[in-house]
């Protein structure tokens, strides 16, 4: 584990850490008793790694808008594998793994895979083991997110700097048994990096290149390159806007709001101070797919109609009503509410399903 000294998180593998940190946490251990003493350490790779990511990407999107002749399939292409990769981490690592909110066939937990690994954000395994922490320190030290350290770094800051000792330390305590008895998430930690290159980079690249006809590298760059980065920022939406701006209808005590802008840009997991509430809930959302936008739902629901999920947990409606009573804004819900009732609300709800499908 010689890369350890990063801060192991490493979306893109730029510093090799997949196996478990237990030499970063080693070597913090002497830190735990001076957290006071915590300084944040920049890790140069990660910096590098994305700075040069974004620079293609904007560079991308410059010369895209001076091309007149820019071929729209090429895009849409792109916007194809992203969303397949985004119900990869929604339906995938988050919903079936990390809350066990359904239970997946082993076809179905396959595919899902394939999918994760296509958004290159960590393998299951890692990916699990950090929203759990995620949700039981919620918004502390140990929340390897924490958006109490400010917007950057819950949305992005925290791929740049090594983990605060507390996530490490709390992190070890997490019990990820369920994840390691699954053949499926063995495997893929096991062939991580080859998986990757063939299921981020090259199937996603030849695939637009035989649609397109355009050169290889340009295929790449779009259909790779500028869909990763797009997609993570989608994803860190979750971890940054849906903890700083939105409602706090179901539990006013805890950080994690109810926000619009972040259910459309993460294909439906914008309902998230309900889903700090009801991790278990299998829709991320308290209703279905049909009154309100998640597409991850969509998904989940025809699976279930396929027969490829079943048990899919919900919490009754008198639990939500209990809990809304005990520690939300029953004016706040109630007002939302009229407003998935209005017209051009719906209108516009539809439109957006229109596009995304
Ligand atoms: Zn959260
Ligand atoms: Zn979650």
């Amino acid at each position: 584990m010689a890369d350890n000294n990063n801060n192991g998180y490493d979306y893109n593998h730029i510093d090799g850490d997949n196996d478990g940190d237990d030499d970063e946490f080693e070597s913090s251990k002497s830190k735990l008793s001076l957290k006071s003493n915590y300084k944040q350490k920049i890790v140069w790779r990660n910096v590098i790694a994305l700075s040069t990511l974004h620079l293609i990407t904007i560079y991308s999107f410059y010369t895209s808008l001076s091309n007149p002749f820019l071929q729209w399939n090429h895009l849409i292409i792109a916007d194809i594998f992203g969303r397949l990769s985004g119900l990869g981490i929604l339906a995938g690592a988050h919903r079936l793994w990390a809350h066990r909110s359904y239970e997946a066939s082993l076809s179905l937990r396959i595919f899902l895979m394939l999918l994760q690994t296509m958004a290159l954000q960590n393998d299951i395994y890692d990916w699990c083991r950090d929203h759990r922490v995620h949700h039981k320190y919620s918004d502390t030290d140990a929340d390897p997110y924490n958006v109490r350290r400010g917007f950057f770094f819950s949305h992005m800051g925290w791929l740049l700097v090594r983990k605060h000792p507390e996530v490490i330390r709390k992190g070890k305590t997490i019990d990820l048994s369920d994840l390691w008895s699954d053949p499926v998430v063995r495997f893929q930690r096991r062939f991580y990096i080859p998986l990757v290159i063939l299921f981020w980079g090259l199937i996603p690249t030849y695939i637009s290149h035989l649609i397109t006809d355009l050169p290889l590298w340009e295929c790449f760059v779009c259909t790779v390159i500028v869909r990763y980065v797009v997609s993570l920022h989608c994803t860190w939406t979750v971890n940054s806007l849906a903890h700083m701006y939105g409602y706090q209808m179901f539990d006013q005590s805890i950080e994690p709001r109810e926000n619009r802008l972040v259910t459309y840009l993460s294909l439906g997991e914008g309902y998230h101070n309900y889903h700090h509430v009801f991790p278990w809930d299998y829709s991320a959302s308290e209703l279905g797919w049909n009154r309100c936008f998640n597409l991850a739902t969509l998904f989940i629901d025809f699976c279930a109609w396929l027969g490829l999920a079943k048990n899919l947990k919900k919490p009754d409606r008198k639990l939500i009503e209990n809990r809304l009573k005990r520690t939300g804004n029953l004016d706040q819900y109630i007002q939302q509410q009229q407003k998935t009732k209005k017209f051009f609300f719906n209108l516009f709800r539809i439109f957006t399903w229109f596009y995304y499908i």
